[in-house]
């Protein structure tokens, strides 16, 4: 299965967490990518190394903000892409956080998901990816998606992000 959690609301990073909670607790084999978020030891972060050990990278350089860091986040993808390949043998689902937002600042090209997309098709993996705005083509491949969306956020009225909550 090919699963999609995109939306502008809160709650994708979440979910990529919870189907990763649900399949490791059937025992699969799993392989965790974060890509874009950088170790900010984020709750989920720390909970995940606990549990998921080698099969969990964090891979991301953070907000991308400057066209000045592209060549160095386009690296992270890359990094983030190589370790894919070293794990994904092994793992029954493959779980990408943040690659769409990575996907919109063009430092993944469609071509790069596409063949993610084909390999775990080909080899029986599920994939989950995610990130606000999925392209039509992510949508079209993939065979659930849903979209979180805003119906409202504290973050309007000025509240800042908070620990256990946003991280
Ligand atoms: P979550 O990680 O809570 O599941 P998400 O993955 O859907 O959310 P992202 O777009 O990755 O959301 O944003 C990361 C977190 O930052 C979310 O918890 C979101 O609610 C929060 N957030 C987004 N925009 C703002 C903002 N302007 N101020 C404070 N927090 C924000
Ligand atoms: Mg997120």
């Amino acid at each position: 299965m090919i699963i999609v959690y995109t939306g502008n609301g809160k709650g994708k990073t979440s979910a990529t967490v919870g189907q990763a909670i649900r399949a490791f607790g059937n025992k699969f084999p799993l392989c965790f990518v974060q890509f874009m978020k950088s170790n900010t030891q984020a709750g989920e972060q720390q909970f995940l190394q606990e549990l998921l050990k080698d099969k969990y990278f964090i891979g991301g350089k953070g907000f991308f903000r400057k066209e000045e860091d592209r060549p160095a986040h386009r690296q992270a993808v890359l990094d983030c892409l190589a370790w894919l390949d070293s794990k994904k043998e092994e793992a029954r689902m493959i779980i990408c956080d943040e690659i769409l937002y990575a996907y919109n600042a063009k430092l993944i090209t469609q071509e790069e998901i596409e063949n993610l997309i084909a390999y775990c098709n080909e080899n029986d993996k599920h994939l989950v990816l995610s990130g606000r705005y999925a392209p039509d083509f992510v949508i079209e491949l993939a065979d659930i998606v849903s979209e979180i969306q805003e119906v409202k956020h504290a973050c309007h009225k000025g509240v800042k992000a908070q620990r256990g909550i946003e991280f």
